[in-house]
């Protein structure tokens, strides 16, 4: 079985020592790419050295709705510039956090519509974490979304944002959640269109069962996958297949 992790944090404090190493057993566990994304300035310019510096990685940059606060005309030109090298696919993770609301509300919007609109003028998709926001997420999708791509990462939300992004052409991404014994969501992942459905670990957070409550790492994106063909009642290698050419076109990999 041959998967690409959509979503990773290779430059994650408990990842970046030893990334070299990290995407290597990745790569010996037939992971044939690792999306890295950035979560603020800093991360973003790592992540991109990262894709540079190491086989199968590419990078994302933005800023985390949890660092919304940090958003200013400097920051976006700086990410501007990071997103014009070639091996940065997307932009984000950006996007609506109102569970741990680290950031006030009104900055974590305007950040996410900028995000919008810039991927937009790049022509690259975007990375959205929602969480507890369904309605505004909705909202700002419908309005500063339109003639985007992009994709719903580690999704836990509604039904309702669900369709709003499949409407726009938007994709659906799930991490480790779905292997945990209380995954009630199985619906939602059924629900979802072969052609649009990703698999990722967001490592080194949400390590599928049974690493559950370890760092999580790439390596570990096939069990993500092999769950996700369980509950949808696919055979589990040709449903990687799905995500596999799913995330190339999404990412457009083929060009980079
Ligand atoms: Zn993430």
């Amino acid at each position: 079985m041959t998967v690409i992790d959509s979503h990773a944090h290779l430059t994650d404090e408990r990842l970046v020592d030893e990334a070299a190493a990290v995407v290597e057993r990745a790569l010996a566990a037939d992971v044939e790419a690792v999306v890295t994304v950035g979560t603020k300035l800093e991360d973003s310019r790592a992540a991109v050295e990262l894709a540079n510096r190491l086989p199968g990685v590419f990078a994302s940059v933005g800023l985390h709705p949890h660092n919304a606060d940090a958003a200013d005309e400097q920051l976006f030109s700086e990410l501007r510039e990071l997103a014009r090298q070639p091996r940065v696919v997307a932009l984000g993770e950006t996007g609506l956090d109102y569970f741990h609301d680290n950031a006030p509300r009104q900055a974590q919007q305007s950040a996410f519509a900028r995000h919008l609109e810039l991927a937009r003028m790049l022509d690259l998709p975007v990375i959205v974490h929602a969480r507890e926001a369904d309605e505004d997420v909705i909202g700002i999708l419908r309005d500063a979304g339109r003639g985007t791509h992009g994709v719903l990462h580690c999704f836990t939300a509604g039904r309702e944002l669900m369709d709003c992004a499949l409407d726009l052409g938007w994709y659906i991404s799930f991490a480790g959640m779905i292997t945990f014994p209380k995954y009630m969501d199985a619906e939602l992942l059924r629900a979802v269109p072969g052609d649009r459905i990703l698999v990722e670990t967001d490592s080194p957070y949400l390590a599928p069962v049974p690493y559950r409550g370890k760092r999580n790492e790439p390596m570990h994106v096939p069990l993500v996958a092999t769950r996700a063909a369980e509950l949808r009642g696919e055979d589990p290698a040709e449903f990687a297949a799905a995500t596999v050419r799913n995330a190339r076109s999404l990412y457009r990999l083929a060009e980079r």
